[in-house]
């Protein structure tokens, strides 16, 4: 079945949405590497992987910022929130959606987690989902 979700900035200004064939095309992970940690300011990063012809702006354009290891990421000129990632490789595929930027984030709930060795000490694990130890592709 079909999944049609929305999502915005902070401010509004940016919104976009993603149609999905079905809820299994989206792949929720946290990430808690030092990169997302960063760019996050918390203690993991927590994206949706979707296909990128899933993904479409309908309200206002990106910024974009590309970092020392490849990574874009796409946010809001006015109220600066983040709204998804890409790697390199990934550019022309897929993106990675701030989860939290969703209306409704709770359709597509976590499938997993990378970089657990980089995991704060106070933060359990989530149950039920993989665990790897580094690697996010
Ligand atoms: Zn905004
Ligand atoms: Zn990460």
């Amino acid at each position: 079945m079909g999944v049609h979700l929305q999502g915005h900035c902070v401010c509004q200004k940016l919104r976009y949405s993603l149609d999905l064939d079905s809820p299994d095309e989206a792949r929720t992970t946290l990430c808690h590497c030092n990169s997302c940690r960063r760019a996050f300011g918390t203690n993991y990063g927590l994206t949706a992987k979707v296909p990128l012809q899933s993904f479409k702006y309908e309200n206002g354009n990106p910024k974009t910022h590309k970092q020392e290891n490849g990574v874009t990421r796409e946010f809001c000129g006015t109220c600066g929130a983040f709204i998804c990632e890409y790697g390199e490789e990934a550019a022309d595929k897929f993106r990675y959606v701030m989860w939290g930027t969703l209306d409704e984030p709770e359709k597509i709930p976590p499938k997993g987690e990378f970089f657990c060795k980089n995991r704060t000490g106070w933060m359990p694990e989530i149950p039920d989902v993989f665990h790897k130890r580094e690697i996010k592709e």
